[in-house]
């Protein structure tokens, strides 16, 4: 099997670093001439809207993404190339906040109070419905946290629609949760449906910073999380591997977005879990029976950003698994990853306790701050 995969970021990698031994070759189709997925396959450097017309591609079995912005309609022309898996229903919803939401409601699946803001008078209006605070988010092509501007008070008016009054926006209501927590579920072509255990996740200024697996929550939760992401598959008709962001709330579950492709908050499953998330994607892209979530333990995630750390301080650590892309670093970037995995919740508190004495401040205070269950 060929497979064509739009985008050669570090998504890209780790799939076909999981299909390689499946057999499977890969081409990736990627602006950046130093795209870090071409150490494991082809790279054409090319914009996505170009993809249609690359004849590097013809020869793909299947073409699948490991970035959500990829225009709907240059996936619909690709069709004509080879299945695309998921399809371009699934882009469509998620690349639009605004379509995304109406589809939550739709599906009975809780979203926050939100609002359509095309105009200073829309964003005026919205917020007297909505009230403060809120968060202003641009319609399209936001991603960690970037398009964003939270609304605490009315002065925040002002600089926020100076920032993002071009685009097209949402206004959402300020959802406290007790914490965030992400489902990562992936349907076969046959309709089978796979679910890795819910993900305690934690965030710092909109970018992922840990995930922890399984998370440290009431049965009710999890399996209505479970609920909650079936119910979207099943209604998008869904091929391959999606995650749906929640927040855990008084009132219950809340979603906040989806992602149609693999997902930083379950980059845990390569160490963790018997099939990792990357591997289950690409089964299901190719009709291949879907394979075992069940976790090795309990697992722990941390993203590296900006630049990697030195891996000799960190691979004595028992348990400790080691990822780097091959990114140049770059403030913000997501470069690398390790992950704890460990029999029991002591031995991941074991791991924590050593991975706090090499890590910067702001990190370590993430992993024994309030909004991590451990310890
Ligand atoms: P997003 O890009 O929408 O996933 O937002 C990035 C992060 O910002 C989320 O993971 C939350 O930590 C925070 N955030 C986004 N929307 C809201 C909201 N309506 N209420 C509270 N926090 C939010």
């Amino acid at each position: 099997m060929k497979i064509g995969i739009l985008g050669g970021g570090q998504l890209a990698r780790m799939m076909a670093a999981s299909g390689i031994p499946l057999g499977m070759e890969f081409v990736f189709v990627d602006p950046a001439e130093d795209a870090c997925a071409a150490a494991y396959g082809r790279l054409l450097t090319a914009d996505w809207a170009q993809a249609p017309t690359l004849d590097g591609l013809r020869d793909c079995d299947r073409i699948t993404c490991d970035f959500e912005n990829v225009p709907a309609e240059v996936l619909d022309a690709l069709g004509e190339v080879a299945p695309v898996r998921p399809g371009p229903d699934a882009f469509a919803a998620a690349q639009d906040r605004l379509t995304e939401k109406r589809l939550f409601q739709r599906l009975d699946i809780p979203v926050p109070p939100f609002a359509e803001v095309s105009s200073r008078a829309d964003l005026l209006a919205a917020i007297d419905t909505i009230g403060l605070p809120a968060v202003l988010k641009t319609r399209r092509f936001g991603y960690d946290g970037k398009g964003q501007a939270v609304l605490r008070s009315r002065e925040d008016l002002e600089p926020a629609w100076r920032d993002l009054g071009g685009h097209d926006l949402i206004l959402e209501g300020w959802i406290n949760f007790h914490h965030e927590c992400a489902i990562t579920a992936v349907r076969g072509s046959d309709g089978a449906i796979v679910c890795y255990p819910l993900s305690w996740t934690v965030h710092d200024g909109g970018i992922l910073r840990l995930a922890l697996a399984p998370a440290p929550v009431a049965r009710e939760m999890e399996s209505r999380a479970r609920e909650l992401v079936e119910r979207l598959l099943s209604e998008l008709e869904y091929i391959g591997c999606l995650t749906l962001e929640l927040f855990a709330t008084d009132q219950g579950l809340v979603a906040n977005e989806f992602a149609p492709r693999v997902h930083n908050s379950a980059h845990w499953t390569i160490d963790g879990s018997i099939t990792s998330q990357f591997e289950n994607h690409l089964r299901a892209v190719c009709n291949l029976p879907l394979g075992d979530t069940t976790m090795r333990g309990q697992a722990l995630m941390l993203n590296w950003i900006g630049q990697m750390p030195s891996m000799a301080e960190f691979l004595g650590i028992a348990g400790l698994r080691w990822h780097d892309y091959g990114k140049r670093a770059r403030p913000g970037r997501k470069v690398g990853h390790a992950t704890l995995v460990a029999e029991d919740r002591s031995g991941i508190e074991a791991g924590v306790a050593a991975i706090v004495d090499q890590v910067d401040a702001q990190t370590a205070s993430l992993l024994k701050g309030e909004m991590m269950p451990l310890g």
